[in-house]
């Protein structure tokens, strides 16, 4: 993935190859599209992970499509930093960055004389990067305008709050128009984010990014939620686009193996099933083909998959949740073994809502959700029950979703790289 393909502008390009960029680091390919689309953020990235390219680049691409003439169009995008140190740098990236474009930054910190900033302010700026405090005091003096901020980035916002600026944010955001753009960077999640999350940001996407070099051993499980008759092609998509070479396929039934082996080879995809109703010997022969890569695509069903003995396999799709609840922590626990990085996707549609929640209920965390742009939820269809569905999906039952309400559209954010086993046991971000 190179940083053209995310959709970076020449100019922004540009930049970059005299920084010595070559490809985005994995927040900055994460984090990159959601900002260009306009979406909330929030962003669990330690320094050193590229954070603020991942910020300022889309950022300053989304203000240099503006029309207004370079400083004319007053503040557009405001960083808060916690520390001055932190402003300064922000800002010669913001600056380096976007060194090709007709956009004017700059910094606002105490510690040093008010009167050169409120000649700069003078000159219009578009991008300004500020400690809370020095910030205020431009705004008591009214020698800033913050009302036409369109995009308000909060950087490191756990320090900041630790630093005891909550009630500083607080004023800050009461100077700012109702409508903008949130993206909030943190590095250790806590309650306190959690509530300044619920505070600033609206439906965001939330992206966490582990330290480098951290031990990879974890297991991503992600939700695309989709609607029942575009799972199969969506599952295509997904192998396709991401390039997958060996998956492990959940379906609930023998049929519903079969069928979709037989789909899947229709799309081009080397796909064999493994159920009970197969012998041994064409169990052992597709095993065989998957673990050699001859077939990249083993779709199984839980009974089948109990005896499969699979070491670390890259990626398991539940292409429909499992009846029994358990049956999840079986299915996932096939990926991201002895170490190795694993994603565990499934995919959901609007019948299965009631097991994922049983689902979750069991892990004690919401599972982080995604739609897949094009695979978006037809919000005017509704749910139906499963055919030997499990606690059942009739949507009448108490408790259940709504139907037509799409998943994917709550306030929760819609992603989350879930963290390792052994952190999995501490409380989670999300959990309920
Ligand atoms: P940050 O986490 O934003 O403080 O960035 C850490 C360091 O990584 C900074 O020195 C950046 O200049 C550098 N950096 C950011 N993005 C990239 C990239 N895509 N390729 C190489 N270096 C980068």
């Amino acid at each position: 993935m190179s940083f053209k393909s995310l959709g970076l502008s020449t100019e922004l390009l540009r930049a970059l190859v005299e920084q010595g960029y070559s490809n985005p680091t994995p927040i900055q390919h994460q984090a990159i599209p959601v900002i260009l689309e306009g979406k909330d953020l929030m962003a669990g990235a330690q320094t050193g992970t590229g954070k603020t390219a991942g910020f300022a680049l889309p950022l300053l691409q989304r203000l240099s499509e503006r029309s207004h003439a370079a400083g004319k169009g007053g503040i557009a995008a405001l960083i808060l930093t916690p520390t001055r140190e932190l402003a300064a740098q922000v800002e010669a990236s913001v600056s380096a960055y976007g060194r090709h474009l007709p956009l004017k930054s700059m910094v606002i910190h105490g510690g040093v004389n008010i009167h050169p900033q409120i000649q700069k302010l003078r000159g219009g700026v578009e991008i300004l990067v500020a400690t809370p405090g020095r910030l205020l005091d431009h705004a008591q003096q009214r020698t800033l305008d913050l009302s036409r901020v369109e995009i308000l980035v909060v950087d490191e916002a756990d320090r900041m709050l630790d630093m005891g600026f909550i009630r500083d944010i607080r004023r800050i955001l009461a100077l700012l128009p109702a409508r903008r753009q949130n993206l909030l960077f943190f590095a250790t999640f806590s309650r306190e984010i959690e509530e300044l999350a619920d505070e600033l940001l609206r439906s965001p996407v939330l992206i966490e990014v582990s330290r480098r070099n951290a031990p990879a051993e974890s297991v991503e499980q992600l939700i695309h939620p989709v609607d029942r008759k575009r799972k199969r092609e969506l599952l295509s998509h997904l192998i396709t686009s991401n390039d997958w070479r060996q998956v492990l396929v959940f379906t609930r039934t023998k049929h519903g193996a079969n069928k979709l082996t037989v789909q899947l080879e229709r799309d081009g995809i080397r796909a064999a099933a493994i159920h009970g109703n197969k012998s041994q010997g064409a169990r052992t022969r597709a095993l065989a083909d998957f673990k050699h890569g001859d077939v990249r695509v083993l779709v199984a069903t839980d009974l089948a998959a109990r005896g499969l003995n699979i070491d670390q396999l890259p990626h398991v799709v539940n292409f429909e949740l499992p009846n029994v609840c358990e049956d999840y922590v079986h299915r996932i626990g096939r990926t991201g073994r002895a170490q190795h990085e694993g994603t565990a996707i499934s995919l959901v549609s609007i019948d299965e809502r009631e097991q994922l929640k049983s689902i979750e209920r069991l892990l004690k965390r919401a599972i982080p959700e995604e739609v897949i742009v094009g695979y978006e939820p037809d919000p005017s269809i509704g749910s139906e029950a499963i055919p030997n569905g499990p606690m059942g999906s009739d949507p009448r039952r108490e408790g259940s979703r709504p139907a037509g309400k799409p998943l994917g559209q709550s306030k929760r954010p819609e992603r989350r790289q879930v963290q390792n086993s052994s952190r999995a046991r501490q409380r989670s971000p999300f959990s309920k």
